[in-house]
């Protein structure tokens, strides 16, 4: 099938961006790996594309005191390659590399993949377990999103229509790990567990069992095993083999987390 027909605009400046999600049907387009396969199944019909890949300043990585802020339009493969996540979030460096297969990492972007919220994919579940702060644009200026706030439902998020998340402050955090249970390397996850440890506390996020990544924070393994939900099935898992995956990803995690 071919995608339904729509208007394209490819904005220079965040300001001419936002004037034009304010036209009806607008819609962001970021690196398309997600949108376009929707529009070529008609489960979407923009009116109208707004190209956001060529503002200036949105694929920056950018190291802070305590953070990392990541612009919004850096692709997973730039995320992956760069030092500075390697080194203090190590977190999101495994993590993106579980991302479908090198010619989507290069075009898709972290924002694109916080903004689109797909249940089983790996960026959401870091940026809960990392405590990060999504950085929203909008006509009145911008606005500040923690991530538990921002992921409602399924593919549903805090975003409005006409918002534009710009960048993502993740505070860094050293003692981590990322563990995902696929068919096969680059598919999207059956389940899988994004875990930092800072001091005493620990932040693990599950993926792949329900509509948005589940937040836990344990004080022991029995319990992080008792607080997990029960499991939405899929065409190939039921929910109690759901439920027993995450089972063994929080065992597998808490050694590496203690
Ligand atoms: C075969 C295949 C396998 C894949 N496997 C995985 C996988 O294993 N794990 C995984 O996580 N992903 C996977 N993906 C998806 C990939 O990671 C996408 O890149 C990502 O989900 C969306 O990013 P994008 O930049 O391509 O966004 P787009 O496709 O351009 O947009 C996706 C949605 O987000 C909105 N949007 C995009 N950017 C912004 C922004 N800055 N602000 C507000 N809204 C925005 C768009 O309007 C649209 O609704 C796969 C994709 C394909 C085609």
């Amino acid at each position: 099938m071919k995608a339904p027909s729509f208007a394209y605009a490819k904005p220079r400046s965040l300001t001419q961006a936002l004037e034009l999600l304010e036209r009806p049907g607008a819609k962001i387009l970021a690196g398309g790996q997600s949108l376009i396969p929707a529009l070529n199944m008609r489960l979407s019909a923009p009116e109208l594309l707004v190209d956001i890949t060529g503002l200036e300043g949105l694929s920056k990585i950018e190291v802070r005191n305590g953070s990392v802020r990541i612009g919004a339009l850096c692709t997973h493969t730039r995320v992956e390659r760069s030092a500075e996540v390697r080194e203090h979030l190590p977190l999101v460096a495994e993590a993106v590399a579980h991302i479908a297969h090198p010619a989507i990492r290069n075009r898709g972007t972290l924002g694109g993949s916080l903004a689109l919220a797909d249940p089983n994919a790996e960026l959401p579940a870091c940026a809960l377990a990392l405590d990060a702060t999504l950085i929203v644009a909008g006509r009145k200026g911008e606005r500040r999103v923690q991530a538990a706030g921002f992921f409602k439902a399924l593919f549903e998020t805090d975003l409005k229509p006409d918002e534009i998340l710009v960048g993502i402050e993740f505070p860094k955090a050293t003692k981590s790990v990322f563990l995902e249970l696929a068919r096969r390397q680059g598919d999207y996850a059956i389940v899988g567990l994004a875990g930092v440890s800072r001091g005493a506390e620990k932040r693990i996020a599950l993926f792949g069992l329900a509509a948005t990544p589940v937040l836990l924070k344990p004080k022991s393994l029995e319990e992080a095993k008792k607080a997990l939900p029960t499991p939405n099935g899929d065409l190939y898992n039921s929910p109690a083999t759901k439920r027993h995956l995450a089972g063994v990803l929080l065992e597998r995690a808490w050694t590496r987390l203690s």
